[in-house]
């Protein structure tokens, strides 16, 4: 969940947070975490604050993506502070990363403090209600069978009354690192027709981008470096 806040560091308060985005997809590995990062370092750019909560349990990368891994969180009599990424202080970030020991350490949780892994969404949907404004993104890949639970996840969304802001396509297209020419690897389009068939916005498509994922790795700040890059021109 990435919100864009009025205050981001007023812990444990999502009161002052303007607008809460829930970024979702029907299964991992699209680039969830991904478009959440750079979502929130876009926004860090435009000059707004900007939170993330990573609820990921059971492979949560951002403290990676954001070079803030073994960075220690702690708490406060208003719930867990986070940790801001850059000096300014306009990106924070919430990981369960933060509260495992080590970095390869499985997160094994039960009774109160896990809320049922298959069911986290439902759990992030409950706690984050009351702060409406509440949307959500929905992350999918081109291939059919990705956009197939990407349907899933939109029916979620329906059930639980959550506000579709729409879907975004990751991974569409290869970016050639000598040429900047982006290849169509797989099919391309399948998120744009299944936004149309749902009646919900397309919000375009993000190339796979060899610079981008290098960014990731390294944690460096995608957005600033490469701005002649397609994945950019997506991402902005
Ligand atoms: P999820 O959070 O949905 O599990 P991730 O955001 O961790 O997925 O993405 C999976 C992997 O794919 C990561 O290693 C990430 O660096 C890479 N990746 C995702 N989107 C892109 C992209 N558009 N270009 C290059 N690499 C990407």
């Amino acid at each position: 969940a990435a919100g864009e806040s009025a205050d981001a560091g007023e812990p444990g308060n999502l009161a002052g947070v303007r607008h809460i985005i829930l970024i979702l997809s029907g299964k991992g590995g699209v680039g969830k975490s991904t478009i959440s990062t750079e979502l929130a370092l876009a926004l860090r750019h435009e000059g707004k604050k900007v939170g993330i909560l990573d609820v990921d349990l059971c492979g949560p990368s951002i403290p990676r993506m954001l070079q803030a891994q073994g960075r220690a969180v702690h708490q406060c009599d208003s719930g867990w502070v986070p940790v801001f990424v850059d000096k300014e202080q306009n990106v924070s970030l919430m990981s369960v990363g933060f509260l495992l020991e080590k970095p390869d350490e499985a997160v094994v949780w039960r009774g109160p403090k896990k809320n049922g892994t298959s069911d986290e969404h439902m759990a992030a949907v409950d706690a984050l209600r009351p702060y409406s404004p509440l949307g959500a993104i929905v992350v999918t890949t081109p291939q059919a069978v990705s956009v197939g639970d990407v349907r899933r996840e939109l029916t979620f969304c329906r059930k639980t009354g959550l506000r579709v802001i729409g879907i975004v396509e990751n991974m569409s297209g290869l970016v050639c690192p000598h040429c900047m020419e982006c290849t169509n690897v797989f099919s391309r389009g399948g998120g744009e027709e299944l936004a149309r068939h749902a009646g919900v916005p397309f919000l375009g498509s993000v190339p796979l981008d060899p610079e981008l994922s290098r960014s990731l790795e390294e944690g460096r700040d995608f957005i600033q470096e490469f701005p002649q890059s397609p994945a950019f021109h997506a991402l902005c």
